[in-house]
């Protein structure tokens, strides 16, 4: 088994180096991968440092480079960068390459092994995924890995904190414009495996969400999730159709800095200011607020940390810190 992950990891590598060569060397990659990184105003050095690639737009190139280089199809229908069709006999088995057609974004492990990919179309083709990311295979777990983390961890325990951003673009995108110490969890909700990575490095955390709201009420749940294991936890929104991909493109590094620094809010402040102003002349909307900003709070392992919480929600709810307490306590009772 260790024998097989090995091989994994091997082929893995090779698919990387691969890629990348398409985009350096190769004339269709240059013509339309590199134009397309170009584009979105990546630099040569950004595409080294996140190992960025290309892969032909042509059923099987990539299989077939491989094999011909001694890479088994076993492995590379195990690290899913093949997908091999059964057709009727084994000899008619079709294979062709999963991400064909799409620049690559190798995803590292903390010691920088490949470990899987995320593939951009490059089309509008409003049918197809516009990400497709590598299945889950003995060696990629979704849910144990951080998209960029090999390349931020240094920066993450010298700032001592930690921007959590949603897609493989806007961790590309800062570290580019000089903010470093940035992971994204690639779309998919944030895990206890993913927070113990980061907490070795830092106890501090900034969650950036795009600027479409759609999603902030559905995401605040899974923050609770960080708060759980004692970290700090500060929100910070972009304004409405932005994103940090975006609004680091258009800015200055003085001014994604100075923006990160005026806008970034204390969870539990960002969460009760929000409830509060929605269910601000409704008794029964507001004691279901109080529960839930109470059930976020009652998350906390340090007693200390609660009671100054406490204080502030009532200062920014507008209720007796009596009521708080009680309901902590209530929740103590019911493991809620
Ligand atoms: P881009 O700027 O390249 O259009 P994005 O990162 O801004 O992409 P979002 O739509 O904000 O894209 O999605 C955030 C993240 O969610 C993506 O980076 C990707 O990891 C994941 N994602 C988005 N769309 C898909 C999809 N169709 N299938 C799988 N994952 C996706
Ligand atoms: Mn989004
Ligand atoms: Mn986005
Ligand atoms: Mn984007």
């Amino acid at each position: 088994k260790t024998n097989e992950r090995e091989s994994m990891y091997v082929v893995s590598e090779f698919a990387q180096e691969y890629f990348q060569d398409n985009l350096k060397n190769s004339e269709l990659g240059k013509a339309i991968g590199g134009s397309y990184f170009k584009e979105r105003g990546f630099t040569e050095k950004t595409i080294e440092t996140f190992k960025l690639g290309y892969s032909l737009d042509q059923w099987d190139a990539f299989t077939r480079a491989a094999m011909l280089k001694g890479y088994k199809l076993e492995f590379l229908e195990k690290t899913g960068l093949t997908i091999v069709k059964d057709e009727q006999s084994y000899d008619k088995k079709r294979m062709y390459d999963r991400f064909k057609g799409r620049v690559m974004f190798p995803i590292h492990s903390l010691s920088g092994r490949v470990l899987g990919f995320g593939g951009r179309i490059l089309t509008s083709d409003k049918k197809a995924a516009k990400y497709l990311n590598s299945p889950e295979s003995d060696i990629y777990h979704k849910s144990k890995v951080l998209y960029g983390i090999f390349q931020a961890k240094q920066s993450i325990a010298k700032e001592d904190n930690c921007y959590l951003v949603e897609g493989y673009t806007d961790v590309i995108q800062f570290h580019q414009n000089g903010v470093e110490n940035v992971v994204s969890s690639s779309g998919t909700a944030l895990t206890s495996e993913q927070i113990r990575l980061i907490r070795r490095l830092t106890k501090n955390i900034t969650v950036l969400f795009d600027g479409d709201q759609a999603g902030i009420r559905a995401s605040i749940r899974g923050i609770d999730l960080i708060l759980e294991q004692g970290m700090n936890v500060k929100i910070c929104t972009f304004p409405e159709g932005e994103d940090p991909d975006s609004f680091a493109k258009s800015h200055s590094e003085e001014e994604l800095k100075q923006f990160l620094e005026e806008n970034a809010t204390d969870f539990i402040q960002f969460k009760a200011s929000l409830l509060a102003k929605e269910s601000q002349n409704d008794p029964i909307q507001k004691a279901e607020t109080i529960r839930d900003i109470i059930n976020s709070i009652f998350k906390i392992p340090d007693r200390i940390q609660q009671e100054v919480y406490i204080q502030e929600c009532a200062r920014i709810m507008d209720i007796s810190e009596e009521v708080l307490y009680s309901t902590l306590a209530q929740m103590g009772r019911k493991e809620i």
